[in-house]
């Protein structure tokens, strides 16, 4: 008999190594292992099967075991009922709000957000399937308040919101939403569940890129949405057996691996870009630094409330410089890579220009072209280092 190591009872660290995972029983290995099949052995008299069920073992689109261990250590570490993995954060995302809206249907939803969320309300569901939709500005809850409809069905906020780090506060919305009869989802990536569990704030989902954070080393894609199981089936038959975005077995397996060291990797990358966010901050070159540690930050005190122990390991800067100065600063790193994506090993750093189109939602200090940095597990002296030789071929005055 198995222990149950997804209860609360065992501390973040134990259910990160331990949930989900067992001695396998045909081979008495103690990791579980990569179960690649397509398809499972059917019972002698298949007629009761349900083929578009997503349950049992039966074909792996329908639902695969790798994909169900890693769905029992993410419910357990996010603090909900029932988890689903899906192929990548977007397929979580479009899976969500395909399962819970229709026709007629009203959602009030981030400005800053990750861009497939722009685009999956704004423009698909919006224009293609009528669903209504209203773009506030999430870090205040009032302007949620005065968005919400009687046909209200979903509020979608990210907090900390990429690219530019602007927090709300999960909380106020959640009593918002209810008050209402709304759902709430919280898009929980940047802080990931070892610094923020959105549905222990009473939020109803919790949606992660797996891709980033949990699964940490920049080698696979996966997503995830976490809450009460009664919705959580109508994703999976959709999502899934209909739309086809189930998670590879191999991914849900990497994944796995590399949750083992989440509370690890958090605790560097919390400490990593705080220390850098600090750095910049003393910079004179530097316009500004958005990072929901700092107490500059205009989130931080909500931050405060609903993050701990840390406040995750992405910022945005700016520079006092031209478009072209921007660029040739990346030019001269060596240490910090110029790549999209964020929650990897290594640091990465991405120029967003003057030509975004979602700019004029930004707050004004974002209008001209900023910086998203993930700041990795490096030796933070060598980041640092790195940042400020750049800045110092750049033409940029560095401040010890
Ligand atoms: C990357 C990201 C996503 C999308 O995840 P993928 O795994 O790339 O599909 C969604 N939300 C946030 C906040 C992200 O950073």
């Amino acid at each position: 008999m198995s222990e149950d190591y997804t209860d609360k009872k065992y501390g973040f660290a134990t259910r990160a190594i331990h949930a989900g995972n067992d001695v396998d029983r045909d081979s008495g290995a103690i990791k579980r292992p990569i179960t690649m099949a397509n398809s499972y052995a059917l019972p002698y008299d298949p007629t009761d099967l349900n083929w578009s069920g997503a349950t049992g073992n039966l074909y792996t689109r329908n639902g695969g075991t790798n994909q169900k261990y890693l769905q029992e250590r993410v419910a357990s570490l996010e603090g909900g009922e029932d988890c689903v993995a899906l192929a990548s954060g977007v397929a979580a995302l479009s899976g969500l709000f395909f399962a819970l809206l229709q026709k007629g249907d009203h959602v009030v939803f981030g400005s800053v957000t990750y861009i497939a969320v722009y685009r999956l309300l704004h423009e698909l569901l919006n224009n293609k399937f009528g669903v209504e939709t209203t773009m506030v500005d999430t870090t205040d809850p009032k302007n949620v308040e005065a968005a919400i409809r009687p046909n209200t069905r979903l509020v979608h906020i990210e907090t900390p919101g990429n690219p530019t780090l602007m927090v709300s506060d999960i909380a106020a919305i959640t009593e918002i939403a209810h008050r209402h009869g709304a759902l709430l989802s919280v898009d929980n990536t940047f802080a990931s569940p070892y610094n923020q569990r959105p549905i222990e704030l009473g939020a109803d989902f919790s949606v992660e890129s797996l891709t980033k954070y949990i699964n940490g080393h920049g080698d696979a894609m996966g997503g995830a949405i976490v809450g009460p199981r009664k919705y959580l089936d109508i994703i999976r038959a959709q999502s899934q057996v209909n739309l086809g975005g189930t998670i590879s077995p191999f991914n849900a397996w990497l994944i796995m691996r590399g949750s083992v060291t989440l509370p690890l990797r958090m605790e560097k990358h919390n400490e990593n870009a705080l220390a850098v966010a600090r750095w910049l901050e003393k910079q004179p070159c530097v316009r500004f630094v958005a990072y929901p540690g700092l107490e500059s930050h205009r989130g931080h005190e909500v931050a405060k409330r609903q993050m701990s122990p840390g406040f995750g390991g992405v910022l945005s800067f700016g520079l006092r410089a031209d478009h072209d100065t921007h660029n040739r600063f990346v030019r001269c790193l060596k240490v910090i890579t110029s790549a999209v994506s964020l929650g990897h090993d290594e640091s990465l750093i991405v120029f967003l220009g003057e030509d975004d189109e979602r700019q004029y939602l930004f707050p004004e200090e974002f209008h001209n072209g900023f910086f998203r940095f993930s700041v990795g597990l490096e030796d933070v002296k060598d980041i640092i280092a790195d940042m400020a030789q750049a800045l110092e071929k750049t033409g940029l005055e560095v401040q010890k």
